[in-house]
């Protein structure tokens, strides 16, 4: 696939899959233009990097859906000056996403071999302020905590409870929370010091492993 052909195609992606479902964030969609989807996805899928679904990434895990990223990424309402804690990087491709719009992105990922791949891409993407770490993210990263934005990319069964407090003032946490199957993408605001909880679409998720995901 040639340079202009991908780019071609990541805007036919953001017009027919994220701005015609409502998504109007200008920031969210230009990030989505620019960073390379096609490097994120396995080779063998490289057909496939721009469909409306996501895709596996190995170690049984995958890479979002192009629209839930979006929608992730536009219920976080993140400024140039954000700092923003990913859990779950995966192949990495959210969290380029997120450096694209703020200034410094915290990412945990479990799997080691997850971890490796991701963290030497985004680093030949040239991406400076991601941060990755091999760790288990469901207590949060509290070294660098609090964070005007969390966002969970893996489901569990309840809220961390430790996210909230590494949340700032203003903060957006965004996480999918039900059961093995399916969840509802649940967005908590904190503001003037209480949470305030809104219930999004429903999504289905892999698993959030650790202390605080499924055992
Ligand atoms: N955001 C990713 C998609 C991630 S899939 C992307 O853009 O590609 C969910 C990821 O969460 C998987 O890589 C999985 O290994 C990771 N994960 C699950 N439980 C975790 C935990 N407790 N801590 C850190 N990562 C976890």
């Amino acid at each position: 696939m040639g340079e202009d052909t991908t780019i071609i195609q990541r805007k036919r992606m953001v017009a027919e899959q994220i701005a015609r479902r409502g998504i109007s964030d200008t920031a969210v969609l230009r990030a989505m233009e620019r960073v390379p989807r096609e490097r994120f996805v396995q080779p063998d899928d490289l057909a496939w990097a721009f469909s409306d679904g996501p895709l596996p990434i190995g170690e049984g895990q995958t890479i979002s859906q192009p629209y839930i990223v979006a929608l992730m990424t536009s219920l976080l309402h993140l400024q140039p000056t954000s700092r923003v804690l990913e859990i779950g990087t995966g192949s990495g491709y959210q969290a380029a996403i997120l450096a694209e719009i703020s200034c410094e992105v915290y990412t945990v990922e479990l799997i080691p071999s997850l971890f490796e791949q991701s963290r030497k891409l985004l680093i030949s993407l040239g991406y400076v302020n991601i941060y990755s770490h091999l760790a288990d993210g469901s207590p949060g990263w509290a070294d660098a905590a609090p964070y005007d934005g969390i966002i969970v990319t893996a489901a569990g069964p309840e809220l961390p409870p430790p996210l909230l407090e590494q949340l700032a003032e203003g903060g957006r946490l965004v996480i999918p929370i039900g059961g093995r199957g399916h969840q509802v993408l649940e967005v908590h605001h904190k503001k003037g010091g209480k949470i305030h909880r809104e219930v999004n679409i429903p999504v289905a998720f892999v698993p959030l492993r650790g202390e605080y995901g499924w055992k």
